[in-house]
């Protein structure tokens, strides 16, 4: 049998390159998936100085903000995620992630006291929800929501719901490293594991998987450099620093892509060992870390299958 074509079309949103693989050729379809995503980036950015999120971090101190139940559904998931015991996920690090400036103009290591200061307006239990209003409020002036971290998986998961209403059955979009995949087109997609602070094009190895997301979330991504260390996008909401351990990627296939993107942050936050053992209760999350030493630790290979491309890599399972 010969190979399905695949059409693709490809955007720049979110600040990332967006891909869309289709076995049908249908621009128009593209189009309307491209300004779906261009709505949710529309009300969810915090680099803009207008959007839902903007709004309710503008009203800081000052007032709740009433928004879409799309939003309140996000907010109300990461903040979920950021009171989890030991979690690093943090959906109000706005004020440290504005203070860094990582992977935009201006980045640079702030004073210790700054830190101190925003470490100050982060605390998670400050977001204060109102489900009948479907409010919400940020206790301090300065607070500030980003959900940066996840809002490329929840996009990714209404992208699928969207083909799936248009009677697409199979389908592979990638919205700048959330890649989320229907069907497939001959028994499974096959997507990259890419190799940490080397070629754009360089992968470590490859995934196989059919109907699942695969999410990776690494510190080669966004960084920068100075006094001769490396800085990068994922930060510590402990010490308001970025974050510091053996990994340098983790890779969560599952279900859902929003599922994917909280489970990159909390893992990267947790390490390995500690990773893995949170895994053994989660059948439907599953995760491959990559650590500063070339190793692969896959925590099991239920739902999709890992093939190894660069030998100065070791795979290895994690160990019970
Ligand atoms: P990418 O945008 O490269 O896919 P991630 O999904 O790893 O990156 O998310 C990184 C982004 O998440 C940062 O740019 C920042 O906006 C936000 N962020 C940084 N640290 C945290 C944290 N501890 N908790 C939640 N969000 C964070
Ligand atoms: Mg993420």
């Amino acid at each position: 049998m010969s190979e399905p074509r695949l059409h693709s079309w490809s955007t720049v949103l979110m600040g990332s390159p967006i891909i869309l693989s289709l076995l049908i050729d249908d621009r128009d379809l593209a189009g309307r998936v491209f300004r779906l995503i261009q709505r949710y980036e529309d009300a969810l950015t915090v680099n803009r100085a207008v959007s839902q999120v903007m709004a309710i971090n503008h009203a800081a101190g000052l007032h709740p903000v009433k928004v879409s139940s799309a939003v309140f559904d996000l907010i109300r998931c990461a903040k979920e995620a950021s009171l989890v015991s030991g979690s690093v996920f943090n959906l109000a690090i706005g004020p440290l992630v504005k203070l860094w400036r990582i992977g935009f103009q201006g980045n640079r290591i702030p004073d210790r006291d700054e830190i101190a200061d925003r470490l100050l307006l982060t605390r998670p239990t400050d977001v204060i929800l109102d489900v009948a209003d479907r409010s919400v409020f940020l206790a301090h002036a300065g607070m500030e929501i980003d959900l940066g971290a996840i809002a490329k998986g929840y996009i990714a998961d209404r992208v699928r719901d969207f083909l799936r209403q248009q009677g697409v059955e199979q389908a592979l979009i990638n919205l700048g490293g959330n890649v989320l995949t229907l069907g497939a087109p001959q028994g499974t997609w096959s997507v990259g594991v890419k190799k940490p602070f080397a070629a754009a094009d360089a992968l470590v190895g490859v995934v196989e998987v059919a109907n699942k997301s695969v999410v990776t979330s690494g510190i080669y991504e966004r960084w920068f450099e100075q006094d001769g260390k490396r800085w990068h996008h994922i930060l510590d909401p402990r010490n308001g620093y970025p974050l510091d351990n053996e990994l340098e990627s983790v890779t969560i296939v599952s279900g859902d892509s929003l599922d994917g993107d909280v489970w990159t942050t909390l893992l990267y936050g947790f390490g390995v060992e500690k990773g893995c053992a949170l895994l053994r209760q989660r059948e439907d999350i599953e995760a491959i870390f990559i650590t500063k030493n070339r190793d692969v630790i896959l925590s099991s290979q239920r739902q999709f299958r890992f093939t190894l491309l660069d030998d100065s890599y070791r795979v290895s399972a994690c160990t019970a």
